[in-house]
């Protein structure tokens, strides 16, 4: 296995959609474990795409003191591009989970899980009170990339907020594939374990954490035939990240790791380096 091409065995074909902004709107909240689950559908969505187990949509939520919603609008309809407005936009990312149809409608329907944490932001604070009829903004995603389907085996590091993606990641994996989800998630993990086979399709290995996300790859046996991907609190990534690099000689062909929140920080922009000291080649 080792002998092949990183780049064949671990590809992941990138594919570009329309970038708008779209209106969506609540059709049903329910609660989920840790999770608000809120369903969204739209006659917007007709020629929306998310095809790939990380993809993510900027969400556009309220003011939290007035109720404003401030949002991107579309430039023109089929065109490609948005107008920002004047004002504080209060944009969260979010992982779309569940694709479909909706028989009544027609329109296409997804969800969102929404973690219920502690010192909710706009975004949390909106699910909690979400009800049927409330209307958002959603821009993305831009593009999907794909799984690793030829990847000889994939672990997926994983805090609450990233479980959504790791479920996407076991169900647009070949079912026959070798999947392992390492949960960053505090007491017992009976609870992931149901959520990612109801989620994923499948059952899987679901690894504890007790201590760093880096001692936890070594005790599982993170190795050259392995794909990472990681997602969870900035900080807590970066061990990680350092054992892959540095220890291990991972290319960048061979993870994706990404600050899904960062610990006292509102708003935090997954595109910053979570580590500067070793910015991504
Ligand atoms: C690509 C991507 C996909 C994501 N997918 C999901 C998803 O499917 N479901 C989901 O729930 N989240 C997801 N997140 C994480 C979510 O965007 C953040 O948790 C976001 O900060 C929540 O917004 P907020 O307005 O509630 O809080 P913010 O206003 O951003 O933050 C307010 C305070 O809450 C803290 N905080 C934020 N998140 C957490 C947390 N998880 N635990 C404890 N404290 C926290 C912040 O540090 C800050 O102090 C994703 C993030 C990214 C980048």
């Amino acid at each position: 296995m080792t002998e092949q091409d990183p780049a064949a065995r671990f590809a992941r074909p990138r594919t570009m959609h329309r970038f708008t902004a779209r209106r969506i709107v609540v059709t049903r909240v329910t609660e989920i474990e840790h999770f608000t689950r809120i369903t969204f559908s739209s006659p917007e969505l007709a020629d929306w795409e998310s095809t790939g187990p990380e993809d993510h949509a900027k969400i556009f939520f309220p003011d939290p003191d007035t109720g404003e919603l401030r949002a991107p609008a579309p430039v023109g309809a089929d065109a490609d591009g948005i107008v920002r407005p004047e004002g504080e936009m209060f944009g969260r990312d979010f992982t779309p989970l569940n694709v479909r149809e909706d028989p009544g409608s027609g329109h296409r329907v997804f969800d969102l899980d929404v973690l219920r944490h502690e010192d909710p932001g706009p975004a949390a604070r909106w699910a909690a009170g979400a009800e049927p009829g409330d209307e958002l903004v959603m821009v993305g995603p831009r593009g999907s990339i794909a799984a690793a389907s030829a990847a000889p085996r994939v672990v997926c590091f994983a805090d609450e907020t990233a479980l959504p993606a790791a479920a996407r990641w076991i169900a647009e994996m070949p079912r026959e594939s070798r999947i392992e989800v390492v949960a960053d998630v505090p007491g017992a993990l009976d609870w992931v374990r149901l959520y990612l086979a109801a989620q994923g399709g499948r059952d899987v290995p679901v690894h504890a954490a007790p201590g760093t996300l880096a001692e936890a790859a070594v005790a599982i046996g993170v190795d050259a035939d392995t794909y990472v991907f990681a997602g969870g609190e900035a900080g807590r990534l970066v061990p990680l990240r350092r054992y892959l690099r540095g220890e291990l000689g991972f290319g960048k062909e061979q993870y994706s790791i990404s600050g899904y929140w960062k610990r006292a920080e509102s708003g935090f922009d997954h595109h910053a380096p979570i580590d500067p000291s070793d910015p991504e080649d």
